[in-house]
């Protein structure tokens, strides 16, 4: 069925930027199988999900949203994949994403964009859009996003559906495209608060393979969203995180469900985290200094496409040739300023202070929860934007990421789910919780209680 709709809606959307069709039927086939000879099924067994094309699949395309990776067929499966299957998931397919996963509208992607399904002329959010995107249009119950600076919660926000970016470090990064490694945090996508738990407890879980994972047990996630409640809380309002900027109908929407929390059970409290104002600029000396050191891989020489390969050119000159068409406008941008901010006399004046002021976020985070259980805030300024609106104005794309962005730079987890549509214009609005790290069970607690 869920391919079916694919085949009659993924024309207009573009979710999608390569569907398995053979794959998932067999997949599909293989769990009907099991089930007849009586075999233990694994805890998602036949449910269909779209993932994103950062993770490595044995055997079928990974692409990024690159032209770099155009061909490339992956000969190992990422850890996620791995676990995806051993929970008899059927994988329908690779969805699209801006390049490199930088991006905030699914605009960057080599291959096009993808439309939002409650209104096509407008973004899917990004990087994950074509993840939300299958999701909203019904495409998959399931899908897999990752999230650097709010990948997964912004296109969940602007889709009207559930993305949780986990603790750092409890999502397995083996076999993950990287884009800035301290930051990039797989996570689960879906419709409800309980679906997105149950393939999070799917995913998450320590991985020798990836030197950053957590070695503790993943947090009791599925038993709290069954169990929503906010008896008791007290929920933390940032007073950073409003103002200039924010769209009316999103800061309605918002108080309102801070309303309703209260009218739950839980206690308010007013938190100041003047660091936060500082979490655009450090991302953006943070991350492109890490995507300049992590894409200096894409050479020409092991992977996909390779330009001048025409017995005229030396090594060096095959790898800039190659760069230089492999690459899109962004993530060229991106090096750039990575590989200026890294560079000798400038290391300690930039991505030094950026480094401090990640620091000052993530004491601003210790503070607030020693007052709060959690913290509550608009997941992004405005809701979906036309297409083309920001695509030139990288300044305006990057403020999309406003509220989402603090979490990635302290490492700890965070959901968005739908609270309502914006007066003015009937788009989705999504609400984000934050939690400390290693208490996501949080997050589904809370979310539960108000979805
Ligand atoms: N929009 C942000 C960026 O372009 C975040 C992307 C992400 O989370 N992958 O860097």
């Amino acid at each position: 069925a869920h391919l079916a709709r694919i085949e009659a809606v993924d024309e207009k959307v573009h979710a999608f930027l390569h569907v398995d069709r053979e794959g998932a039927l067999a997949q599909a086939r293989a769990v009907d199988e099991k089930r007849e000879r009586g075999e233990k099924l694994g805890p998602l067994a036949g449910v269909p999900l779209a993932l994103k094309d950062i993770f490595t699949t044995e055997g079928i395309p990974t692409t990024v949203g690159s032209k770099i990776l155009e061909g490339w067929i992956p000969p190992y499966d990422a850890t996620l994949t791995k676990r995806l299957k051993a929970a008899d998931v059927v994988i329908l397919g690779k969805t699209n994403m801006d390049e490199f996963a930088m991006g905030s509208s699914t605009e960057n992607s080599a291959y096009g964009p993808t439309g939002n399904p409650w209104d096509l002329t407008r973004i899917p959010g990004g990087s994950g859009g074509g993840s939300s995107a299958a999701l909203a249009a019904h495409m998959a119950p399931l899908a897999i996003g990752t999230d650097t600076g709010g990948s997964i919660r912004q296109p969940a926000a602007v889709t009207g559906t559930v993305g949780v970016k986990p603790t750092y470090g409890a999502v397995s990064r083996y076999g993950m495209v990287a884009f800035s490694s301290s930051l990039d945090q797989g996570g689960p996508c879906a419709r409800t608060v309980l679906d997105a738990a149950l393939l999070h407890e799917v995913i998450a879980g320590h991985d020798p393979l990836d030197s950053t994972s957590i070695d503790a047990p993943v947090p009791p996630v599925v038993e709290a969203a069954r169990n929503g409640s906010v008896e008791g809380m007290r929920v933390g309002v940032v007073k950073q995180f409003r103002g200039e900027g924010y769209q009316a109908g999103v800061i309605q929407r918002f108080d309102e469900s801070v309303a309703l929390l209260k009218e739950l059970g839980a206690e308010i409290v007013e938190l100041d985290c003047p660091s936060f104002d500082l979490g655009l600029s450090a991302y953006y000396l943070i991350a492109p200094s890490e995507c300049s050191s992590n894409l200096a891989r894409f050479d020409g020489l092991r992977y996909g496409l390779r330009s001048g390969d025409d017995g005229t050119h030396s090594a060096e000159e095959v790898t800039s040739l190659t760069r230089a068409e492999g690459f899109g406008p962004e993530v060229k941008r991106r090096i750039m300023l990575g590989t200026y901010a890294l560079s000798s006399g400038y290391y300690d004046a930039y991505y030094g202070s950026a480094q401090k002021v990640r620091t000052l976020i993530t004491r601003d985070f210790e503070k607030a929860f020693e007052q709060v259980d959690v913290i509550v805030s608009p997941t992004t300024p405005t809701t979906a934007f036309p297409i083309g609106e920001r695509a030139d104005d990288p300044m305006a794309m990057y403020l999309a990421d406003l509220c989402t962005i603090p979490t990635n730079l302290a490492g700890n987890a965070a959901m968005s789910l739908p609270c309502g549509l914006a007066p003015e214009d009937n788009l989705p609005v999504g609400l984000q919780i934050i939690a400390p790290a290693l208490k996501d069970d949080r997050l589904y607690k809370v979310g539960a209680a108000v979805e």
